[in-house]
């Protein structure tokens, strides 16, 4: 897989796409990263990537030029490989596992950091495949929304965690909350590990799991249960719980 960030900060990109998990995977070349400095393709004497809204009103807007410059760069119309082009906005469709999942199939992805007051509206609808946002709350960038989408989609892509089982018991990938997690020593400060988890009996440890994690959703996120793929006696169990 590929993926390019275009950004006016790329220096923010060098710990997160050169270390951990991220860093592994491109030096095991699993994942192409790139963090491009979308002034570079200002055609302005200063590298001018803004300007005032029309209609007056504060802050700056991130100008069409360059942007779609940069991405017809880094995807002539000519190459077979049709790029998703992801706009990170906080008014795009709200990040989520599922969505990590669906892009972790794809080859190339190019991600468009905004900043200031946004971005000049024909980008968002005449350039992108994909809005994202990562919550509803606004940050200064794109960039650490995009840091964030990034190591989500790539700790999916085979060979990059040590464990594949990982990814796959990970909370929303299963549609539940992933189930409490205990570690030597077997007591500590008076809190002990449950009994079942030391008793060697793995039929007995994954049905704790699965009910541990059915009532952990249940209490912290119980609207996720109603898109669950659950047994008919899993929704009895819960029901019985819930009275
Ligand atoms: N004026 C914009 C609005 O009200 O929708 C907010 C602009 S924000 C200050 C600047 C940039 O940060 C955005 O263009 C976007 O790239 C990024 N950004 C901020 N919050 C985000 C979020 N929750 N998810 C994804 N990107 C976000």
């Amino acid at each position: 897989m590929k993926i390019d960030v275009l950004t006016l900060f790329p220096e923010m990109f060098t710990g997160v796409f050169g270390s951990s998990i991220l860093g592994k995977a491109a030096a095991k070349g699993i994942v192409e990263l790139n963090a491009i400095n979308f002034r570079t393709y200002s055609k302005s004497k200063h590298g001018t990537v803004d300007d005032t809204p029309y209609g007056g009103g504060g802050g700056m807007v991130l100008k069409p030029e360059p942007i779609f410059d940069a991405v017809e760069d880094l995807a002539p119309a000519s190459t077979s490989v049709s790029p998703r082009i992801i706009l990170m906005c906080p008014q795009g469709e709200p990040f989520t596992q599922r969505k990590a999942e669906e892009l972790a199939e794809e080859e190339h992805l190019i991600f468009i950091c905004g900043h200031y007051e946004g971005y000049d509206e024909r980008i968002r609808e005449h350039l992108v495949t994909d809005e994202i946002s990562i919550g509803d709350y606004v940050l200064t960038g794109g960039e650490i929304p995009a840091m964030a989408a990034v190591d989500s989609i790539v700790r999916l892509l085979p060979g990059v965690l040590g464990n594949a089982n990982s990814a796959v018991t990970d909370s929303f990938s299963t549609g539940l909350l992933e189930y409490p997690h205990y570690t030597r020593p077997v007591e500590y400060r008076g809190m002990k590990v449950p009994d079942i988890l030391l008793s060697g009996h793995h039929a007995n440890v994954e049905k704790w799991r699965r009910e541990q994690s059915l009532l952990r959703t249940l209490e912290r996120r119980p609207e996720l249960l109603e898109q669950a793929d659950l047994t008919t006696k899993e929704r009895q169990w819960l029901n019985n719980q819930r009275s």
